[in-house]
């Protein structure tokens, strides 16, 4: 990290300003050290230049990962966490640790993901949407549409994922980008100030265990006049037979579910070699959109492969009606609200939802302080 993140950070637990204590720096970025809350003493690690902003009851499963660290630095560290409220947040860790695995696995930038990137925003956001803009992506994995937003001028960007995915987006996706910033942190205990003009979450909000709390707390932190842009999936007819397939895939050790994923992944790419070729003939240009699955016709073998293992490992996901999402917004203080169908009629057809922000309440604690013990 870098110094410029520290702008955007607020105490997740009581909003209180945050303080940056470093403990080994090369150059500009901050490898290790501790940001710590004036006002309630929470403190939270940066280890392998990454902050790991999140409630002790997840930060305390990495001590055993980082005993370097926490041994290193015991004197620096001089306390136990003891000011943090006991909450029952919902816990998404198992997603995270699902995606971590994919994204160890296939952390290359493939060259689909920006054609993906234009697709899934480009009806309803522009380049002015991004350019000179303080954006946030929620849930940004190995940090790809972090990168594409970016390279659309944005002025900073800040990318955040529950799961250590936030490694490869800064050591290999965004390595040497200073105004690009990356953290650990969570969408049920976010530290961060309202102060984005743009926040978006693709492929994200359906994994969540609670989506409209989590949808509910990003909108808290537009700017006034900012947007939000949601992609999620749809509901369609490939969830029931997914369930099928899932029933026995979440079961299995992920890397079996890896080798075994080559046969849908076949499947799948047989279909797009077949779409391919007879969308070029146009004697049977009218059979061309009865053939499922045409939206990965552009997807390297290797794209497909991690769509497959995507589909058959991540442990929770929604399939989300119109009438659903278009409740979520009258919820929340929004204005120009529009959600838009990707590949409608189709087997795996997704949604698109934005809308500007009015009014935006304060970043949301009332869930925490709800189940506070
Ligand atoms: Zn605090």
């Amino acid at each position: 990290m870098n110094t410029g993140l520290m702008k955007y950070l607020v105490c997740p637990q009581c909003q209180g300003a945050l303080e940056l204590q470093i403990f080994k720096k090369a150059g500009d970025v901050i490898e290790e050290g501790i940001i710590i809350c004036n006002n309630c003493q929470l403190w939270f690690p940066i280890i392998q230049s990454v902050p790991r902003i999140l409630h002790p009851q997840i930060l305390v499963r990495m001590v055993k990962k980082y005993d370097d660290f926490f041994h290193k630095y015991r004197q620096e560290i001089p306390f136990a966490h003891r000011n943090y409220r006991q909450t029952h947040l919902p816990d998404n860790s198992p997603v995270a640790l699902t995606y971590d695995y994919g994204w160890t696995t296939y952390p290359e930038l493939l060259p689909e993901y920006k054609r993906e990137f234009v697709h899934v925003l480009d009806d309803l956001l522009d380049t002015d949407d991004f350019r000179g803009k303080v954006i946030l992506d929620a849930g940004c994995g190995m940090g790809r549409f972090t990168l594409f937003a970016w390279e659309r001028g944005a002025r900073e960007i800040v990318g955040f994922d529950l799961g250590e995915s936030v490694l490869t987006a800064q050591n290999r996706t965004l390595k040497n980008f200073p105004n690009a910033h990356l953290l650990q942190a969570d969408i049920y205990y976010l530290p961060f100030k309202a102060d984005f003009d743009l926040i978006y979450s693709i492929g994200v909000i359906h994994h969540l265990i609670e989506p409209e709390q989590g949808v509910k707390n990003l909108v808290g932190l537009v700017k006034s006049g900012g947007k939000i842009f949601l992609w999620v999936y749809g509901y369609s007819g490939i969830k029931h037979f997914l369930d099928l397939l899932r029933f026995f895939t979440l079961r299995l050790p992920l890397p079996w579910v890896r080798a075994l994923s080559i046969f849908p992944a076949l499947v799948l790419y047989s279909i797009n070699a077949l779409y391919r070729t007879v969308s070029r003939i146009p004697l049977f240009k009218h059979f061309v959109k009865y053939i499922p699955f045409q939206q990965y016709a552009d997807r390297s073998f290797r794209g497909i492969r991690w769509i497959a293992l995507d589909h058959l490992t991540v442990p929770i996901i929604h399939y989300f009606r119109e009438k659903e999402l278009r409740q979520w917004l009258n919820h929340f203080p929004l204005k120009d609200t529009k959600i838009s169908c990707r590949y409608p009629g189709r087997l795996g057809r997704s949604w698109r939802v934005y809308g500007r922000v009015t009014n935006p309440p304060k970043a949301d604690l009332s869930s925490n302080e709800k189940n506070m013990i």
